[in-house]
């Protein structure tokens, strides 16, 4: 995976690992080649090990309460993946920018990846582009990269589930507001016996 300039990749890699943690190295590494890593040593549990630290960090960042706590956070984990950015043509694709050193392991890679991507995504699409999903019970984290910025959902099934019980919540109210109308107007005043 090459770091495009908005780390829009980085940064759903980073969410997909965080909502479905891997379970051993060799998951790791499968959910990163197809992610589009390309992967130039073996990975070990070590790395394993690395990158689910990385992720609690990452939550964390997710998680932060407001734009100050978030890029303090982030700061925190560019600080500890630090390596200077270098030119590289290492797949002979194409040269573009590393913020890690060369024939790293996968564990410091995504610690690079992860960070650098996020602070990319945060500072070029806006602070607020990183959540939870708004359904109560889903804790999906997902990236937003819509052009409005303003994606509430992980997914079309949440967005669907939410829709359907504001309605519910809005045809109750309309019913309960219609019999409180019927009632007489001190009704709420009357001591019962
Ligand atoms: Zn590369
Ligand atoms: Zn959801």
């Amino acid at each position: 995976m090459h770091l495009n300039p908005y780390g829009e990749d980085a940064v759903n890699l980073a969410a997909d690992l965080a909502n479905r943690r891997p379970g051993d190295a060799a998951e790791l590494a499968d959910r990163c080649r197809t992610a589009g890593l390309v992967l130039e040593r073996p990975v070990t549990p070590g790395d394993l090990e690395l990158t689910l630290a990385v992720l609690d960090a990452w939550e964390k960042v997710v998680d932060a309460g407001d734009d100050q706590e978030r890029a303090g956070l982030l700061n925190r984990m560019l600080a500890a993946a630090s390596a200077y950015p270098r030119l590289t043509d290492h797949t002979g694709g194409g040269w573009h920018l590393h913020y890690r050193g060369d024939r790293q392991p996968l564990g410091p890679v995504l610690s690079s990846l992860i960070s650098v991507g996020t602070a990319l995504h945060l500072a070029g699409r806006g602070m607020h582009r990183l959540r939870r999903c708004a359904v109560d019970e889903c804790t999906m984290i997902f990236a937003d990269t819509t052009r409005t910025g303003r994606q509430r959902y992980c997914s079309h099934p949440c967005a669907n589930r939410d829709a359907v019980r504001r309605h519910r919540a809005r045809t109750r109210d309309t019913g309960r507001a219609a019999r409180s109308r019927a009632l007489p107007a001190d009704s709420g005043h009357q001591q019962q016996p």
